[in-house]
């Protein structure tokens, strides 16, 4: 069913191609991310040629990435936007009419291809994972894993936030979002992650 290995493309891109520009990114060559280049290639195809979309990704694993390498869509940008949904799933679609495609990893589709069924499911523990015959089944597998669906998306999750003020934090004297409240996040105490140095 899948075509000759060397022909494939991920978005214009031959497959080795691709792997290459991965993992000068993403620092090597994931599984989740080789999957990540047919999605984003499958949604494109489903696309309106030569239209900007932006993308949401309902995961923070590997997806971004694919999306990030692959279309001008980036999380500095703001044209791409993470939900942490957790699916393995990403959406395509206009901001200005919410129209869009939805691509992701079909749990039934999957069953065809046990070495990537095992893999996304933890049913192998990982010490026992051929990771050259999960790669194998993966390039062979292509697009044969995934489904794509229409969508709308809700056109709030594409408002940008206009005119929030920027306060001087009294404490830190940082600038920082004013409707945060009286403080920055870190000085109020609402988000830590910076060990207090003695
Ligand atoms: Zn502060």
């Amino acid at each position: 069913m899948s075509a000759n290995l060397n022909e494939t493309l991920i978005c214009g891109h031959p497959l080795e191609e691709y792997e290459a520009m991965i993992e000068k990114f993403h620092g090597n060559r994931a599984p989740g991310l080789i999957i990540g280049g047919f999605m984003v290639d499958l949604a494109q195809k489903n696309l309106p040629k030569g239209e900007l979309f932006d993308v949401i990704c309902e995961s923070m694993k590997c997806l971004p990435d694919a999306v990030q390498v692959l279309t001008p869509c980036s999380i500095g940008n703001g044209w791409l936007k993470i939900l942490k949904i957790g699916r393995f799933a990403c959406t395509f679609f206009d901001k200005h009419t919410g129209d869009g495609v939805r691509v992701y990893l079909d749990t039934d589709k999957m069953k065809n291809y046990p070495e990537i069924y095992n893999w996304f499911f933890k049913v192998t523990p990982k010490h026992e994972q051929d990771g050259e015959a999960l790669m194998r089944q993966i390039r062979s597998a292509g697009a044969a894993i995934l489904s794509v669906e229409k969508v709308k998306v809700d056109p709030e999750i594409s408002k940008k936030e206009k005119g929030s003020k920027i306060a001087v934090c009294p404490v830190c004297n940082e600038g920082y979002p004013a409707k945060h409240g009286e403080k920055c996040r870190i000085c109020s105490g609402e988000i830590n992650y910076l060990m207090k140095s003695s």
